[in-house]
């Protein structure tokens, strides 16, 4: 008996990780560090209580979409709901990349955009960020005049940096990429600006966006994307039938409800973010990057991965970004509830002293 081998093309894939350690203070996925709120909690049990469970969910989640519309000001024909944005890019590189196509991304970014890439059988190239951490228009232009990619990502508020793109970059991006342009605004929310202003009908734009985050739905899986309606309809020719399951639709139109809560969070988390970035900055030795986000990104005085040991001795998890290119040293902190954040600085004071001691 013989198992089949894995494909030749994913032999080097690493996955995707980040530890899931068991710590009292987890800062190292990005997720709200609030539940949403208990009315939300109580509406949704009530509604998936009394679902028709023998039936399938309506294939194209038109309520969904019509409160998603009606939320961002949209029509429900450029709107797309999937299993967490991540399905989103996924099928997008269904749809457009594969063998034979290109997709392009900006690094230091989101590693998932080349993982998925891979998975799919599309080819990457890859585009540098400057020192800052932006994009600077002409090299993103060169790029994709030369490379020609079908799919072209933009991650804004980025990360791991927490860099917002420059609405002229994004521009100037759009106006020379031959194909699709994703920008992924996981993050969007926190952020002084929307690509969502940009898309259009006539545009080859698609913008993702996610529950994960502030709206405190990670364990959901639920994110969406504006795009122009004939993008839509192809992305939704290759998701799988019914793939949105009926609670996970449920909490969506629910949680749309509470948007003066999820407002509320974004300003207790943007005003946190600029505290912690502060506290940080007064470190010895430290340096922080501005973040339009709800983590900030930083690089320790000291070895980067001895201070990220240090800190999860200290109960304290952060993510380890030391060995990246690009990002030697330094670590992404997500922004907690001010207790955390409060753990969190001084436990970074100590490993800081702790590295840098002769
Ligand atoms: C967290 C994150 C997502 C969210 O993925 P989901 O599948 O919606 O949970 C997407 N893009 C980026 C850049 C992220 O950081």
């Amino acid at each position: 008996m013989t198992f089949p081998s894995l494909r030749d093309d994913l032999g080097t894939l690493e996955g995707y990780h980040s530890p899931q350690v068991d710590v009292p203070v987890r800062l190292n996925t990005n997720e709200s560090p609030y539940p949403p709120p208990e009315a939300f909690v109580h509406a949704f049990a009530e509604a998936v209580a009394s679902v028709p469970y023998h039936r399938y969910p309506d294939r194209a989640a038109r309520s969904l979409r019509a409160a998603l519309a009606d939320f961002l000001g949209q029509p429900a024909e450029r709107i797309l709901c999937a299993n967490g944005s991540n399905e989103i890019l996924q099928a997008v590189l269904l749809a457009y990349g594969g063998t034979g196509r290109r997709a392009a991304v900006f690094q230091p970014g989101y590693l998932l955009h080349s993982h998925i890439a891979r998975i799919t059988g599309t080819s990457v190239v890859v585009g540098e960020r400057e020192a800052d951490f932006s994009l600077d228009p002409a090299a993103a232009t060169a790029l994709v005049t030369e490379h020609r990619p079908d799919v072209t990502f933009v991650c804004t508020p980025n990360n791991p940096t927490g860099t917002v793109e420059r609405r002229e970059s994004l521009e100037a991006i759009l106006d020379a990429a031959p194909g699709l342009v994703v920008v992924d605004e996981a993050y969007g929310e926190f952020a002084p600006w929307s690509a969502l202003e940009l898309v259009a009908d006539d545009r080859p734009l698609v913008v993702v966006r996610t529950f994960s985050k502030v709206w405190s739905l990670a364990a959901v899986r639920l994110g969406f994307c504006v795009a122009p309606p004939r993008v839509v309809a192809d992305l939704e020719g290759v998701l799988l039938p019914y793939h949105l399951s009926v609670p996970t639709q449920l909490a969506g139109r629910l949680a749309l409800g509470f948007r003066s809560e999820m407002e509320a969070r974004v300003k207790t988390i943007v005003s946190e973010r600029d505290r912690v970035g502060a506290g940080i900055a007064a470190v010895e030795g430290t340096t922080v990057w501005p973040s339009g986000a709800n983590f900030i990104l930083f690089r320790p005085a000291g070895d980067g991965h001895q201070v990220w040991q240090a800190l999860l001795d200290r109960g304290v998890l952060v993510r380890d970004f030391s060995r990246m290119p690009g990002l030697e040293g330094c670590l992404r902190v997500t922004v907690g509830t001010p207790d955390e954040n409060d753990a969190f600085l001084s436990a970074l004071q100590e490993a800081t002293k702790e590295a840098v001691a002769p």
